[in-house]
């Protein structure tokens, strides 16, 4: 009996849709045919942001250009989506439009910087390429004083990220020659650092201890006064800068928010498989809103469910497994040392989480963590 190709319609070529992409180009080639949009021409992983703000390296360096992608089946269109209609699977973009068999929405978050009045004058940010780009070019220009690094909303992408950029901040500030006379501290709204377990935050509240980092507990900043360099907090409370570091609100797509899939600023799915409530509508990686940490480990895991689900929906066998939200983060934990965070937070009754390291053999790990996804998401 032949059956008719499904058209399988990836919207986002992040961390979960190369994923997704790759995993349906390797297991189901024969059954489906790919189309992945996303509006940017190439790919950048999320810690080559502070390669960029700390290591020298040059934002066209780090990206991988969507055009490298060489997989069977997968056709790649670089078009900005425009509107998402999930009861139909009909997707609009700014050069055409899509009907799909199986939608799968992976488009990421993106950041507010005007919902912290004062931060795009105030403020800088490493969350995004061109502000890390920024930050980079504004750090010569900072010879010592008060650092503030303020987490200005939940969820965030990477939860360790705004401790990774404070250790590389000191070192750089050591290696500089400026640390005794510069103040670092982080203010964020959380009761702990990475509150994934407490002895993953005791480890960073020990990390940020040991180079005389201060750690402001359930500090908001939500306004800066560039004026008078100072970061407003939620009681009114006013904190002095000379240099403020922001995590920015984040917030799913616009075009996300209008499709009607979201309830509480994130996609709805069900846990087990991705799936939203729209019949063969499925969400992965940062724009969903599953209690857990965001990243693209989880993403990339996310896609994998999403996969083995498409697989056995069509085949007509059930799903075999669950999602987890399991996945292993590197931690630059300065002075080139690499450690990793296991975390599984679905499942068990209550997340899990270890920290392991640091050590040379992570730092070469993560180096092949890049290359492996490099080679797999755009073969050739
Ligand atoms: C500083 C920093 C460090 C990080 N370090 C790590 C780390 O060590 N490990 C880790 O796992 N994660 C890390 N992350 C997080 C990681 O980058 C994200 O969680 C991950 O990329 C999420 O994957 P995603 O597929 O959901 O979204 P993304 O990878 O963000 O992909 C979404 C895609 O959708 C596209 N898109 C959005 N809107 C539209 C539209 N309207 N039309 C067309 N295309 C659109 C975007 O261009 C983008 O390519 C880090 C993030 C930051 C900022």
């Amino acid at each position: 009996m032949v059956t008719a190709v499904k058209h399988v319609v990836i919207l986002g070529a992040g961390f979960g849709g190369l994923e997704l992409a790759s995993r349906l180009s390797g297991s189901l080639a024969d059954e489906v045919r790919v189309t992945l949009v996303d509006q940017n021409d190439g790919f950048t992983f999320g810690f080559s942001k502070l390669d960029i703000l700390f290591g020298g390296e040059d934002a066209a360096a780090v990206r991988i250009s969507y055009r490298e992608l060489a997989k069977p089946g997968v056709e790649f269109r670089q078009e900005r989506v425009t509107a998402i209609d999930p009861r139909v699977r009909h997707v609009t973009t700014d050069a055409g439009s899509y009907e799909a068999d199986i939608l799968v929405v992976a488009l990421g978050a993106e950041y507010d910087i005007a919902a912290t009045p004062g931060f795009a004058e105030g403020g800088l940010e490493y969350y995004s390429i061109s502000g890390a780009e920024r930050m980079r070019d504004a750090l010569p220009g900072f010879d010592g004083g008060k650092v503030l690094i303020g987490v200005l909303g939940q969820p965030y992408k990477c939860p360790p990220a705004p401790f990774e950029g404070a250790f590389l901040l000191h070192d750089q500030f050591v290696e500089r020659g400026i640390r005794d006379r510069t103040e670092i501290r982080v203010a964020a709204p959380m009761a702990a650092p990475v509150p994934v377990t407490p002895d993953v935050s005791q480890r960073f509240l020990d990390e940020l201890e040991a180079r005389g980092i201060e750690y402001l507990a359930r500090t908001l900043v939500v306004e800066l006064d560039p004026s008078s360099n100072e970061a407003v907090l939620e009681d009114g409370t006013r904190l002095p800068y000379d240099l403020f570091v922001g995590i920015p609100i984040h917030r799913v797509p616009a075009v996300v928010e209008e499709s009607g899939l979201t309830e509480n600023g994130w996609v709805t799915v069900d846990r087990g498989n991705l799936m939203t409530p729209f019949p063969d509508v499925y969400a992965v990686g940062d724009v969903v809103g599953i209690p857990m940490a965001k990243a693209g480990v989880f993403a990339e895991n996310a896609a994998g469910v999403v996969a083995d689900d498409i697989a056995a929906r069509l085949r007509g066998e059930p799903l075999g497994r669950r999602y987890e939200g399991e996945g292993n983060c590197y931690i630059e934990f300065g002075s080139g040392r690499v450690a990793k965070i296991e975390a599984n937070f679905l499942g068990g009754p209550a997340p899990t989480a270890r920290v392991v390291g640091p050590s040379d053999e992570l730092a070469g790990d993560k180096e092949t963590f890049a290359s492996t996804r490099r080679a797999r998401w755009f073969g050739g």
